[in-house]
Parts: C-alpha cells; structure tokens; sequence
C-alpha cells in the first residue's frame, strides 16, 4: 500500500508563535508530500518493496536493492522522519516531560537541564540538513544522535522517541539563519504525552 501523508491533529497555526503557520503549511503540504510522493514513485511496480512499509525497508536499508536504495533512504526516511516529526510537538504543550520517560531521562542524562543541554547542542552542530534525536539504543538506553539530510535513527538499530528537524526549510521564514532561536523555541511545542508513549512502547 501507498504511504499516506499523514493529517495533522492540528491546525496550521496551532503552534504559533514557536513555529509559523507559513512554515507549518508548506512543511506539511509541499515539502513532507513531495518526499512522500517520491517514495511512493520509487517503489511502484516493485511487489517485494510496495508489501512492506516504509519502516521496515529503513530497517532492512542494506537490503533493498542498490539501484533504489538511495531513493528509499532519502524519501523513504523524508516520509517516515516528517510523520514522526509532526507527530512529537503539538499546541498548548506545558514545557517538562513527566512520567517514565521523565525518569529515564533523569538516569541517563543526570537531569532534563542536562539531556536538553545535549540535544540543543546535537541540533546546533548538525552541520547542513538533519535531524537531532532522542533515540532508545537496542539495550534499551537512551541516547542523542544527530542524522545528516534525511537518514533514520531505524536503519542504525535505533527506536526513536523524540526528533527535531534542522534542515532550513524547518525554521528558514521566521527565524532565517537563527538555528538556535528555532531550537530554543522548539521545547514549547514538544508533545511529552506522545514522546512518554513511545518510549513505553520502546522497552
Ligand atoms: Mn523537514
């Protein structure tokens, strides 16, 4: 089956004024959609790869043939990465995460001052286009990663749980070369509901 750009569960500008409707609009609706309608394209006509999902052809990356592996992992992982991506903030969010995922935060960074410290700092040094990550590792850790242009924690053997988008086209309209500003302002959108049921979804 086709991927499916994904609805938003909110509005356009539900996420002002951290993140603008402009942005959000042609994010959602231009750029997400052309990744997705390139994945769709590259494994048409392709039985062995249209019967899994995208998320499992990023797992298996090694496995899918040379001639449209490129294809997969760049718009494969640009289908995947954005559904994530909009699937972890949301409107109306109060800042801290609770729950579990609190906890384990706590354990493995030392506090969530210092967790944020290093995901801010992945997000800053990604150098060009990419992703920062909060990611579960195979033994069940958590971990920062950085991935550059549109590569997936997935086809490393990692669960994500939490991501932001640098590229440009995430922040370019209102914050221009203010990568920093768009970070910051990113933790007022972070959805730790959805961010706690990965994470229990991951162990
Ligand atoms: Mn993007």
């Amino acid at each position: 089956m086709a991927y499916q750009l994904p609805q938003l569960k909110y509005a356009y500008d539900a996420l002002e004024p951290f993140i603008d409707a402009k942005t959000l609009e042609i994010h959602h609706s231009k750029h997400h959609k052309t990744y997705v309608d390139r994945f769709n394209a590259a494994v048409a006509g392709k039985p062995l790869l249209e019967s899994q999902s995208a998320e499992d052809l990023l797992v298996h990356i090694d496995t899918v043939p040379e001639d449209i592996r490129a294809a997969v992992r760049n718009n494969g992982g640009g289908a995947v990465n954005h559904s994530f991506y909009w699937a972890v903030i949301g409107p109306r969010q109060n800042g801290e995460p609770k729950g579990p995922v609190a906890d384990a935060i706590r354990a493995g960074f030392g506090s969530f001052q210092e967790f944020k410290a290093k995901f801010t700092d992945a997000a800053t040094t990604q150098f060009g286009s990419g992703w920062a990550w909060l990611v579960m590792t195979k033994d069940g850790k958590l971990e920062v990663i950085k991935t550059p242009n549109q590569d997936s924690p997935l086809s490393i053997g990692k669960k994500p749980l939490l991501v932001i988008d640098v590229w440009e086209h995430a922040y370019y309209l209102k914050y221009q070369n203010r990568r920093p500003e768009y970070i910051d302002a990113f933790y007022n959108v972070i959805n730790w509901e959805t961010v706690n049921e990965l994470y229990l979804a991951a162990k």
